[in-house]
């Protein structure tokens, strides 16, 4: 991309010297990086890429994708840099406050419109402790029109970026969000029918060994559980039936290496009841769902 001749960099040549850079770089997936790239910088959707491969990139374009490209190579998430990604069909911006949405956290949107649905309860009272970008509160509140979400993160940064994804979904007037620590916020409030929560759940060891375009990019706060993955969700257990009304549901997202612990913490206690361990759509155990006696 540093050739001088400026009309060559067409469409069609900055998605070919891209996709080789990060390829030569070890990026993951080069060709949808470019895509994804390029049309944050010139606009539009990424098939109208393939509709106009000849487009010839201005002068001002140009600089502004090489220091995108450049940011990649560093392995800064895609996300971060095109500030936005997708979660449940919906358009959510995003920033280097909050954890990326993934896909996996899907089942607990699935599993809280399942539960919100054999409930008589009205309105259907949620709490999503740690919301981050807000993905999984607004998704609830945008598919449950009669539900009232309390959505939590110890981050304010967080937090205003999670209102500003709920203004843009129109889900606003639905959703409270608090500034606190875990479920601190909500010992003051009255009841919930069901409580979810992605908790940051990695383990020390664990996030020494994650891929750098996580471990070094993504907040700490949102990923680290501590020595043994469990600092944040072992009290999320033991206090979540404190908050919930009889028979509300508890839904927590872990990591597959502390299932098994989860389902003790959860089966032990007293106040919890049908405690079941929960799939991915790959079929690794990676959520925790009870409820309240
Ligand atoms: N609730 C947000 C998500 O699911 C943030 C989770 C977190 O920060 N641990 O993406």
């Amino acid at each position: 991309m540093t050739q001088t001749n400026t009309e060559h960099w067409t469409t069609r040549r900055l998605l070919e010297w891209m996709t080789a850079h990060f390829e030569s770089n070890l990026i993951e997936s080069p060709r949808l990086i470019s895509e994804m790239l390029l049309t944050h910088v010139i606009g539009g959707q990424r098939i109208d890429l393939y509709a106009n491969v000849d487009r010839v990139a201005t002068d001002t374009e140009r600089e502004t994708l090489r220091s995108c490209v450049k940011r990649t190579i560093e392995h800064e998430p895609v996300q971060y840099i095109v500030g936005n990604t997708w979660f449940y069909g919906m358009e959510f911006q995003v920033d280097s406050s909050t954890l990326i949405p993934r896909t996996c956290t899907e089942t607990i949107v699935e599993q809280t419109l399942h539960f919100a649905k054999l409930s008589t309860t009205s309105p259907f009272r949620i709490a999503d402790i740690g919301t981050g970008t807000g993905c999984i509160a607004i998704t609830i509140a945008a598919n449950l029109s009669d539900c009232e979400i309390v959505a939590t993160d110890i981050s304010q940064d967080a937090l205003l970026l999670a209102e500003k994804n709920a203004e843009k979904h129109g889900v606003q007037k639905r959703i409270t969000y608090i500034q606190g620590n875990c479920i601190e916020p909500l010992s003051s409030l009255p009841p919930f029918d069901l409580l979810c929560s992605n908790p940051p759940y990695i383990s020390d060891p664990e996030i020494a060994a994650l891929e750098p375009n996580v471990g070094k990019w993504e907040p700490k706060l949102a990923l680290s559980g501590g020595s043994d993955g469990l600092s944040i969700i072992r009290p999320l257990i033991q206090s979540a039936p404190n908050c919930l009304v009889e028979g509300g549901v508890l839904l927590v997202e872990i990591a597959t290496s502390i299932a098994g612990t989860c389902l003790e913490l959860a089966s032990s206690n007293p106040t919890l009841k049908d405690v079941k361990i929960l799939r991915d759509r790959f079929g690794d155990d990676r959520f925790l769902r009870a409820k309240k006696c």
